[in-house]
């Protein structure tokens, strides 16, 4: 039942801190069907620019199950016409979508920093992602290949072909508003699905930006449904909606096992992208300043909120000493701040939940864990860092393998430095952890790049490079805690997106019987 509409304005967890005079704050709606409309509850919640709490980027439906009923009801209705509808024409469709955020990506990348914090420059990299995604899964509407293969049987033909899962759940994290979900949203639509996306709670307006250039670029109404709010009500909504056919989740590891047990009660689909602690391996032959720099990266890019973060440094002691000077060093000149000033190297955090948390994880690693803090610990509060959620670039070295601190994920600008004897024992630190997302080596030696590009167990590996930093063309996703067998990006995406039909033409004119112990040959 609809409810009365309430001009209420609820806050996010990211709280206001302090009232200034501002451009009037604009209201945005869900998409359900082809039509901007209110949420049922008529309630709103603010997007808040983590920079700067007194800012108020936009207010976004409070949605209710009641809206993903809508929505569900529209992709339902617009399902049959769009997957019926030949794939080279649904990828014209996408790749006049690619043109329209390249349009865009400017504008895109802006309202991305503000409200989720990253400098511009890898806020125009996630954009650059949604398009580079863009134009490599449409390319796939002209491919999508099954395959044929020998019959067992005389004039009969044996191939198998792709087809839609039907309508799909898209629920996504807020550290790469627009890259994640169009990792999720192109595929879906390149094989003939139609969706819904819930975009994470601090974070709506990128996801937003995404759905108004689905819309330009003239993707059918009920293709694609945007429904905002929080995880508990609308993300439980979709997991629990029995015409979802697939939910596709990217988010921490605790929420994505909430979301796959939703989902086995209904036998849906679930595909899950979850957390990771990430570790470079630096040998005692590495290039120390190739490392250094690969390690602050991975450890302080996205302020430390990326699911490939570097969060573990296992270094060789023989350079453990030299390696860890030159990190503090690097990490201490490190310029935070704003990221939409161009002078900034590291952003705040996302949210007030955020700073506790990380804060807390500092607690740990001082008190509990009793590792060394080689530099940072402190949020910033002083000055233009006052209404902002910022924290130093922190360093724990002296760090052993099975602390707090070197096994959850922290998932902010703490980096650890944990001593290894050798290349075996390396290994066995890196895979010491519950994740598997990625892991990085520096060495020159080849046998043993090789040897731990083998011995480690995650969906993705770098060598001489950091444990950041996926293309789209390759797949992208862990082992173990990290996620559960799927990948996303690359062509192995079409295969969460898409179910295998085996299709067998007998041609021959009789019964041919297969899967009995006897062999009739025609013409025998
Ligand atoms: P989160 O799990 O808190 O939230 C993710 C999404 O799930 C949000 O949209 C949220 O609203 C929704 N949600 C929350 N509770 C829900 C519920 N009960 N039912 C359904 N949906 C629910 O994660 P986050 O804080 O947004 O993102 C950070 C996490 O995401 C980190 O653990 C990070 O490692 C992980 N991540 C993983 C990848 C990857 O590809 N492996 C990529 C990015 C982020």
């Amino acid at each position: 039942m609809a409810q009365a509409k309430k001009a209420v304005a609820k806050t996010s967890r990211k709280q206001t801190a302090r009232t200034t005079v501002r451009a009037a704050v604009k209201t945005y709606q869900n998409y359900i069907g082809g039509k901007w409309v209110a949420s049922e509850s008529g309630e709103l919640f603010e997007n808040i620019n983590p920079a700067d709490t007194g800012d108020t980027i936009g207010r976004f439906p409070l949605s209710t199950s009641d809206d993903i009923n809508a929505a569900v009801n529209a992709a339902q209705e617009a399902f049959d016409r769009w997957r019926r509808t030949p794939a080279p024409r649904r990828a014209e469709v996408l790749f006049r979508l690619g043109e329209i955020l390249i349009g865009y990506k400017d504008r895109f990348a802006a309202d991305m920093t503000r409200e989720m914090g990253k400098v511009l420059k890898e806020a125009g990299g996630d954009v650059q992602e949604a398009i580079d995604c863009t134009y490599y899964t449409a390319g796939e509407g002209r491919r999508l290949h099954g395959f044929t293969t020998p019959a067992e049987m005389p004039d009969k033909f044996a191939m198998c072909t792709r087809q839609p899962v039907g309508l799909c759940g898209l629920i996504t994290p807020w550290n790469f508003p627009m890259a994640i979900p169009s990792w999720k949203l192109i595929p879906a639509l390149i094989c003939g699905n139609t969706v819904v996306i819930k975009p994470a709670e601090d974070t709506p307006l990128s996801t937003y930006n995404l759905v108004k250039a689905c819309e330009e670029a003239g993707i059918p109404p009920g293709v694609v449904n945007l429904v905002t709010g929080h995880g508990d009500t609308v993300g439980a909504a979709m997991t629990n909606h029995p015409a979802l056919r697939l939910i596709s989740f990217t988010g921490s590891t605790e929420t994505g096992r909430i979301v796959a047990s939703a989902c086995a009660e209904r036998n849906a689909i679930c595909s899950l992208e979850m957390g990771g602690k990430n570790a470079i391996i630096v040998m005692d032959d590495a290039d120390i300043d190739l490392a250094i720099e690969g390690a602050v990266w991975g450890a302080f890019g996205t302020s430390g909120q990326r699911c490939t973060a570097s969060s573990r440094l296992v270094v060789h002691k023989k350079v453990y000493k030299q390696f860890v000077t030159k990190l503090v060093a690097h990490a201490k000149s490190l310029r935070v701040g704003n990221g939409a000033d161009p002078r900034t190297d590291m952003g705040p955090v996302i949210n007030a939940d955020a700073v506790d948390k990380i804060m807390g994880y500092i607690q740990v690693g001082r008190n509990e864990d009793g590792a060394t803090l080689a530099c940072g610990g402190k949020r910033l509060t002083r000055g233009d860092y006052a209404n902002g959620y910022f924290i130093e670039p922190t360093v724990f070295t002296d760090v052993a393998e099975d602390m707090r601190i070197a096994q959850e994920e922290i998932f902010g600008p703490v980096t650890t430095v944990i001593p290894a004897n050798s290349i075996e024992d390396a290994i066995r630190i890196a895979n010491g952890v519950r994740y598997g997302l990625s892991a990085a080596i520096y060495t020159q030696n080849v046998n043993q790049a090789f040897r731990a590009m083998n011995e480690v167990y995650t969906g993705i590996f770098y060598v001489n490079a950091s444990t950041i930093g996926a293309e789209v063309h390759l797949p992208f996703g862990g082992t173990k805690a990290t996620g559960n067998g799927h990948r996303e990006a690359g062509t192995q995406v079409l295969d969460i997106f898409s179910e295998w039909k085996s299709v067998y033409v007998d041609f021959s004119g009789k019964l041919q019987r297969a899967q009995i112990d006897t062999v009739e040959l025609a013409g025998n």
